[in-house]
């Protein structure tokens, strides 16, 4: 039958899909969750559900699939990860009870932010939600605007608001906080389109929010901020949520505000280079800083941890607090012990905590808080013995185990409750009366079955007679077939035959049974009304819980600092009290190579910085050690600022305000930017940032174009640190030509990495951090490492000498170096009969920038004059039009074919 009035339900859908167009709607019918039209048809794809259609039959049938209903959370998660939304639609009254059309609402729109999956996999991450509104004097143009900035993790429910001056520094805020979703306002005062396009780029999903309802909850948890921007952000954001979560949200903390500056400041580029979080090249937590240093024995700790390391500190009374909890630690094996035993014993109290105030805590949710709780005690009994440190005594003190609450559940609840909470089994003998009442009456009735049981096997004479009980039939009598001839006509009523037995009821039976089903039924009420109301004491008790947890998670990140700090060997840095600069760092280790290599082969380096000192210029051979030397000083100065132990002998730093860092030839293919246009954007970033406090590492700046550009810039960009900035900083080059910049500028030194070549012409690596420059770069030797052929190895040992030499002048430029550009630049002037002279505008005429420059004009082996053929004329005329601004590598070594063509023509 064909239909074009849409039915009720569709009507309904219709309706409720209007209002979350951006969102999958799963709308439940009865044990399904079903998904229509274009959603089930985007659906079906990306769950790989079957696709169907209601009213198959009509002109027009619905898409439409399904998702039964206890499965759903593992379908909402596929969605919600691939960042989607999904809005719950449950029916809100029994469908036996409805007039009409059963009502039904959304109770939930789930979103990338506010996902609280149990399966949110590692427990030591965060997830955060967050706002964004633009101010200052041109909040409509993101380049021009200031920012507020709120987020939260809803499923502890940590409140944080900030703001801050660039675009730039919302996106390495998100990005340090690993942000997927951003709440924007929908329209009025806050709201910036241009915003959405700037958070769309990068792949956030952005969700729009309508006017903030003023409400007593937004007052309460906004009090502490000051000004209309940060009101607005949080406001949008707790609106956002209240609207999305539709239900009892009392976990949320009063917003914390902080300033960026605060914090040592690093960008994104920064934290991956340094492979804070994860690992740059695996993309995984093992590998980096942080699965370094995660001794956490806690889920918050983790997540504790993770946070100091993204935000280490510039204060240096916090910095020593945290420095001092840790040496207590270090220093006192025995109660480090007790307490990270008793950690292991420690649940997710954050977690526990906010799942109170969302209504979604189970019974065995509460006995994981009441062992957590349990384990509080003993924790605190080391912490405060005698023998503790004052300061690890003072942290134990203010501990609150909780007693009350953890007393309440363990008398309340059974010790292996099941999952659901409506089914009874939660509520422990003795805690309630009426509870005890009906369990004994059920025991009765039970004891009843047994000896009806038995009087009726004696009356019937058949032995194997059961009483037995299932979910469809409740209790009945079960005789075998063999046995039915034994059985009195009349005795018993019929109810259901199988195969081999027969099944019989009573009316005693049936009187029995329902008294068992009477009293289970209120008991499976009773039990649960008394498990709401522990579940509503724990809720009472957040704030207590949630300092708890907080000052757990604490001592957790602490005895794991204190833990690596022993078992790798780390010092306690000592920070500058003065306001000097100089930095000494005495057999300084890479934490996270010395970790990977085996036992005794890292090789510890010292790092000194003379006060007068503020650029060190590294040179080296490929390989033997650059890098790591750079990282090494930037990673211990981080983890010195986090409050951490750092792997040196000895190490007095001055407190740093930012990190920059420049490393690794990474095309940002993404947004279209070439390697060079990538590296000179970072380096962009650090001149126009740093300050004399901060600290900078470019590794082989330059390196993306032509050997002459790219050693002006940097030797520019070594001035100009130099001149202007005063930063503390560490230039790796293969630029060796730079070296000479030392006997001009007091401020640089030079350094290099050692490296022998033994008698058999084998490199070795020493690792070795030396005064003064390399003698050379050890690339045919590096090659050799990597195992190119042996013949071209020579023939490249060769035509090195004859570079070297000057003269030899049968050169393939082609065949030589890693710049092709430069080298036909210099090999186009050598044909025109002139001495090979590279643009040099701006730098100093003094330094050698490579020794051809200077050197006489080589030889080619193209004959110059008269006796030149026609074909080599017009070889050379092609070479003269060349624009050498414009040539891309390919483009040159396309020339050099063409020009090659054109002398083969003529040989
Ligand atoms: P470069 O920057 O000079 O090319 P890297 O710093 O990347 O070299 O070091 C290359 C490799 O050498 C590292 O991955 C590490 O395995 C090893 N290495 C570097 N420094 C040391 C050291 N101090 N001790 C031991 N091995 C090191």
């Amino acid at each position: 039958m064909a239909t074009k009035e849409p039915t009720p339900m569709m009507v309904q859908y219709h309706q409720i899909k209007d209002q979350y167009p951006d969102a999958f709607v799963f709308y439940r019918m009865g044990d399904f969750y079903e998904l229509f039209e274009e959603d089930a048809i985007q659906g079906a794809k990306i769950l790989e559900l079957t696709l169907t259609a209601r009213n198959k039959n009509s002109e027009d049938p619905i898409p439409m699939a399904g998702i039964p209903h206890h499965a759903v959370s593992a379908y909402i998660d596929i969605l919600v990860d691939a960042g989607h939304k999904v809005a719950i639609v449950e029916q809100m009254e029994d469908p036996a009870m409805a007039k009409g059309m059963v009502k039904r609402d959304v109770v939930q729109l789930i979103t990338p932010g506010t996902k609280l999956s149990a399966k949110m996999g590692d427990g030591k991450a965060n997830n955060f939600l967050a706002a964004v509104v633009a101010t200052g004097a041109r909040p409509g143009d993101v380049d021009q605007a200031a920012f507020a900035l709120a987020y939260i993790d809803l499923s502890t429910g940590e409140l944080k608001a900030t703001e801050l001056d660039e675009a730039s520094a919302i996106l390495d805020e998100l990005g340090a906080l690993e942000v997927k979703e951003v709440v924007l306002a929908k329209t009025g005062e806050w709201s910036t389109p241009q915003l959405a396009d700037m958070l769309g780029e990068k792949g956030l999903v952005v969700s729009f929010q309508g006017p903030v309802q003023p409400s007593a909850t937004i007052t309460y948890l906004t009090k502490d901020l000051k000004n209309s921007a940060g009101q607005a952000v949080t406001g949008l954001l707790l609106q956002y949520l209240f609207d999305t979560q539709k239900r009892s949200l009392d976990h949320i903390m009063p917003v914390q505000t902080y300033q960026r500056q605060s914090y040592l400041v690093f960008n994104q580029v920064t934290r991956v280079n340094l492979d804070l979080v994860e690992n740059s090249r695996t993309k995984q937590k093992a590998g980096s800083l942080f699965a370094l240093l995660d001794e956490t024995k806690t889920a918050m700790g983790g997540r504790l941890l993770k946070q100091w390391l993204i935000k280490p500190l510039k204060d240096l009374t916090a910095i020593q607090g945290r420095q001092d909890a840790v040496a207590a630690f270090k220093e006192d094996f025995f109660t480090r012990g007790t307490v990270q035993d008793q950690l292991k014993y420690v649940y997710d109290l954050e977690r526990l905590a906010a799942k109170a105030a969302l209504g979604t805590l189970n019974a065995r949710d509460l006995i994981q808080l009441k062992r957590s709780l349990q384990a509080v005690p003993t924790l605190q009994d080391a912490l405060t013995g005698e023998n503790a440190s004052p300061i690890l005594q003072a942290a134990g003190q203010d501990l609150d185990p909780l007693h009350d609450l953890a007393a309440l559940i363990d008398q309340a609840i059974v010790p292996e409750p099941p999952i659901s909470v409506r089914d009874g089994d939660l509520i422990q003998p003795g805690y309630d009366d009426l509870v005890d009442s009906y369990n004994q009456a059920l025991a009765d009735n039970q004891d009843w079955l047994a000896a009806y049981q038995q009087q009726e096997r004696e009356a019937t004479g058949i032995s194997t007679l059961k009483v037995k009980y299932n979910k469809n039939f409740g209790y009945f009598i079960e005789i075998t077939k063999v046995n039915l001839d034994k059985l009195a006509e009349g005795r018993y009523h019929r109810k259901q035959t199988l195969t081999n037995a027969e099944r019989f009821t009573t009316p005693e039976l049936k009187e029995h049974e329902d008294l068992i089903f009477a009293a289970q039924t209120k008991r499976f009420d009773r039990e649960y009304e008394l498990f709401l109301a522990v579940r509503a004491k724990v809720k009472e008790e957040i704030t207590r819980l949630q300092t708890l947890a907080h000052q757990l998670a604490r001592l957790d990140v602490l005895a794991a600092l204190a833990d690596v700090a022993e078992n790798r060997h780390y010092t306690k840095p000592v920070f500058r009290t003065d306001d000097l600069r100089a930095v000494t760092i005495r057999q300084g280790r890479h934490p996270v190579i010395e970790s990977l290599l085996g036992p005794g082969e890292y090789v510890a380096n010292d790092v000194t910085f003379a006060e007068e000192t503020k650029i060190q210029l590294v040179t080296g051979p490929n390989m033997a050690g650059k890098s790591t030397y750079m990282r090494q000083l930037a990673l211990i100065a981080l983890m010195a600022q986090m409050g951490s132990f750092v792997p040196a002998d000895e190490a007095i730093l001055p407190i740093f305000d930012q990190i920059f860092t420049r490393i690794g030839a990474n095309d940002d293919l993404v947004n279209g930017q070439s390697t060079f246009m990538v590296e000179m954007a970072e380096a962009n970033l650090a001149l126009q940032n740093a300050t004399a406090q901060s600290l900078i590492l470019f590794d082989e700046l330059g390196r993306g174009t032509a050997t002459y550009d790219g050693m002006a810039l940097a030797q520019a960009i070594i001035e100009y640190l130099d001149q202007n900035l005063h930063t503390t900083t560490i230039f790796a080059t293969h630029y060796h030509e730079l070296t000479a910049l030392a006997d001009h500028h007091s401020a640089i030194q030079n350094v290099h990495v050692g490296a022998q070549l033994s008698d058999d012409g084998q490199l070795h690596f020493l690792h070795q951090i030396q005064p003064g420059a390399a003698d050379r770069s050890y690339g045919i030797q590096v090659a050799g490492l990597a195992g190119l052929p042996q013949s071209l190895l020579t023939n490249a040992e060769l035509i090195l000498q004859s570079l070297e030499t000057q003269g030899a002048g049968q050169v393939d430029p082609l065949t030589v170096g890693e710049d092709k550009g430069a080298k036909i630049a210099t090999d186009q002037a050598r044909v025109k009969g002139q001495p090979a002279q590279p643009n040099l505008d701006g730098l100093a005429q003094d330094i050698p920038l490579f020794e051809i420059a200077s050197a006489p004009a080589p030889q080619l082996a193209v004959p110059a004059g008269p006796s030149m053929q026609p074909e080599d004329e017009a070889a050379l005329a092609e070479l003269d039009q060349v624009n050498l601004n414009q040539l891309t590598p390919l483009a040159a070594l396309n020339l050099v074919a063409k020009l090659q063509e054109m002398r083969s023509n003529h040989g």
